[in-house]
């Protein structure tokens, strides 16, 4: 009979030492003894993969795509490479494997490839010969045999891929939190672990800024319905399960809140209201490769109206530069820009059957003083832009207006 499958994914941080490897190794051996395949995906060590970036940056501020990708795939490399001695040190068979040795076939797009295929022969033959699988995460292999990395954050994505080809039961996503929190528990004293939540939540919250999963390995995760166990690796506590959408999570009108503090606000003054002109204006942006996030055009009694919008903080010099030609071009007046606002959003499938949701958010902020700047909302999600400064107050005030905190005993 073939023994069910777990991939378990280990974040640099539940591999930062030895300790931790030993650590690691002893959990995964524990999986394989209750009666399971098991494939464990590694993070590079702690933060190497910013030291490696480091070192590139010391040599020169332009590193080649390619070699930085050949450079940063050597992070993971080291690490599962320990993990297995690691497990061996424990009397079971484990063998280690680059992303190109496990048959990872990615896209050419050095630093942030995309998986084409997998081919997974290699790892069920090795899974049938009872040895434990360690694969290096966040690389694989492009069409023309170079090495690639899937971007930050993604071994979480080899993990879900590995998953999805093997049919594995689980996905355990192991870090450093006990799972994923209403709020983040550093802002939020008394923030409550979720029990479940669903793929399109969990991926909202991520892009929100909940810094718990890469949206993208959640996206992947939601296409293939890869049921995901974000779990703690220092405990064997229950974590929080990521899996479809099921009845009794939409009386959960919010399920978290997010702040993301990385946003500036760029304001286009006196805009000739005519058609044609937004398209103009958004497609230069999007030349300069500029990420725009939130749109706000005000009412114009004028025939002039401003138009603002949101780009992630590190964009805005670009985005100014590039608003500066594009006013020129149409004719429109001054560039205002603010470089301290942040994000803040709530998130829930209940939303789509519960009203007065938005009100009572902006009733939250209200109470604190706390102004608005921007709004916009979607059938799961509504964010509001706020100054920085009163980001975290605004996550706290929210948390607490919908009761989202652990109860007080
Ligand atoms: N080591 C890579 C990073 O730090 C990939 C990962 O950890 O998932 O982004
Ligand atoms: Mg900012």
């Amino acid at each position: 009979m073939t023994r069910p499958i777990i991939v378990q994914k280990f974040g640099g941080t539940s591999i930062a030492d030895v300790e931790r490897i030993k650590n690691v190794a002893k959990r995964v051996v524990r999986t394989k003894r209750e009666g399971f395949d098991v494939v464990a995906v590694v993070s590079a060590l702690g933060d190497s993969t910013d030291r490696l970036i480091e070192l590139a940056h010391q040599i020169t501020g332009h590193p080649s795509e390619r070699e930085l990708d050949m450079l940063l795939s050597t992070g993971e490399q080291v690490s599962c490479a320990l993990l297995a001695m690691a497990i061996h040190e424990l009397g079971e068979d484990a063998i280690s494997f680059t992303g190109a040795q496990v048959g990872i076939i990615t896209d050419n797009s050095f630093t942030k490839a995309r998986i084409i295929d997998i081919n997974a022969k290699r790892m069920v033959e090795a899974l049938k010969t009872g040895r434990i699988i360690i694969v290096a995460g966040f690389q694989g292999l492009s069409l023309s045999q170079d090495i690639t990395t899937l971007g930050r954050g993604g071994s979480n994505l080899t993990a879900v891929a590995l998953a999805k080809v093997l049919g594995a039961k689980t996905c355990e996503m192991c870090t450093d939190v006990e799972g994923v929190f209403t709020a983040d528990p550093r802002i939020v004293k008394n923030a409550r672990k979720i029990d479940r939540i669903s793929y399109d939540e969990m991926f909202e919250l991520s892009s929100l800024g909940a810094q718990v999963l890469q949206p993208r390995s959640i996206e992947f995760a939601m296409k293939f319905e890869v049921p995901i166990h974000v779990r703690s690796s220092f405990s064997d506590k229950m974590g929080t399960i990521i899996s479809k959408e099921v009845k009794a999570m939409e009386d959960i009108v919010v399920s978290g809140v997010a702040l993301n503090k990385e946003e500036a606000k760029v304001t286009i003054c006196d805009v000739p209201d005519k058609p044609g002109i937004a398209a103009k204006i958004f497609k230069d942006i999007a030349l300069a490769d500029i990420n725009v996030d939130m749109i706000v055009q005000n009412v114009s009694r004028t025939g002039a109206t401003d138009i603002s919008f949101t780009v992630p903080d590190p964009d805005l010099n670009k985005t100014i530069k590039a608003a500066k030609e594009i006013s020129k071009k149409v004719g429109a007046g001054e560039i205002t820009y603010d470089k301290d606002m942040a994000k803040v959003s709530i998130v829930g499938i209940g939303m789509r059957s519960h009203s007065g949701v938005a009100a009572k958010m902006f009733e939250a902020l209200a109470e604190k003083g706390i102004n608005i700047e921007m709004i916009s909302t979607s059938e799961i999600k509504i964010s509001c832009v706020v100054e920085k400064k009163n980001g975290e107050e605004a996550v706290r005030a929210i948390h607490d207006k919908f009761g989202l905190g652990k109860k007080k005993s």
